[in-house]
């Protein structure tokens, strides 16, 4: 008898435990060419926002100084979110973190993140595309969308570059994956940098979005990668190159695609809804 009652306990209670379920998030920061101090608190709020997730915050100490200590908890987490650009982690750190994602642990790779650890040969499988910090051909492809499909182009150059800031249309170029399904083909984005030019290993790489790098405002011609996943070992990665600061992060798009792509790293599905202002191509 006390074991049926503790069944018809533990059904009824079922659907409580689960809406209360929150996914543990760590946005790493600490160390950036960019204002990670303003910048982080607003990923903190979007996620926040989506009563998905917990958020913790590993801080590193500043450039420059030891990192020794610097070890955050990655596998007490379901996905962790870069928001560091810095000096190369302690080799301790880096086997944790590749651990954390190969054995199944989520990564959101945003914006100046992928700039980061040049040098770091399964950070940058991990990225799947970088730029700045030395990276040319030998960091791997750019990868382009040519007629319909995405195309890795060798030709040597830099990697990594960006035009004058401006609002620019995102094209959904995969709708099937959790990240994208139901959003808008295309949407406005937010004053930002366009990021171009990038270039890694681009291995198990899924193209979400790109926008057009027009000439006129300094850009190069060709549809770059804005959204994209990449798979690493078992682990989920979701790739955002948006979001230079706190103008570019205000739109419903650059804060919905975050929430979805952080919630599929860390959980393999999308259940977030997509706002009803999510804004359409003539918005922004
Ligand atoms: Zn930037």
């Amino acid at each position: 008898m006390g074991r049926w009652l503790a069944c018809l306990l533990c059904l009824a209670l079922a659907p409580a435990c689960l809406a209360q379920r929150r996914l543990k998030a760590l946005i790493v920061d600490g160390q950036n060419n960019h204002r990670w101090q303003e910048t982080t608190p607003r990923l903190k709020a979007i996620l926040e926002q989506t009563n998905l997730f917990l958020v913790d915050i590993a801080t590193s100490p500043p450039r420059g100084s030891d990192l020794g200590g610097f070890r955050p908890a990655f596998s007490s987490h379901e996905v962790v979110v870069s928001n560091y650009n810095g000096d190369p982690w302690p080799a301790a750190t880096q086997t944790d973190f590749e651990k954390y994602v190969a054995g199944g642990g989520g990564l959101v790779v945003y914006h100046a993140a992928a700039n980061s650890f040049p040098q770091w040969r399964e950070y940058n499988r991990m990225i799947g595309l970088g730029g700045w910090g030395g990276r040319d051909e030998k960091a791997g492809p750019y990868l382009r969308f040519r007629a319909g499909r995405p195309a890795r182009d060798p030709s040597p150059g830099r990697g990594g570059h960006h035009g004058q800031r401006h609002p620019f249309q995102v094209i959904m170029r995969d709708r099937r994956h959790p990240i994208a399904a139901g959003l808008p083909e295309k949407w406005m984005h937010h004053a930002d940098e366009l990021y171009d030019s990038l270039r890694g290993p681009a291995e198990n790489v899924t193209l979400l979005a790109t926008a057009y790098s027009d000439p006129a405002t300094g850009g190069t011609g060709e549809h770059e990668p804005i959204l994209f996943t990449v798979a690493y070992g078992k682990g989920r990665v979701f790739h955002t190159t948006l979001g230079h600061d706190l103008e570019a992060m205000s739109g419903v798009g650059f804060a919905s695609t975050l929430g979805r792509g952080a919630e599929w790293a860390a959980s393999g599905r999308v259940t977030l809804r997509i706002p009803p202002d999510f804004s359409s191509p003539g918005d922004h």
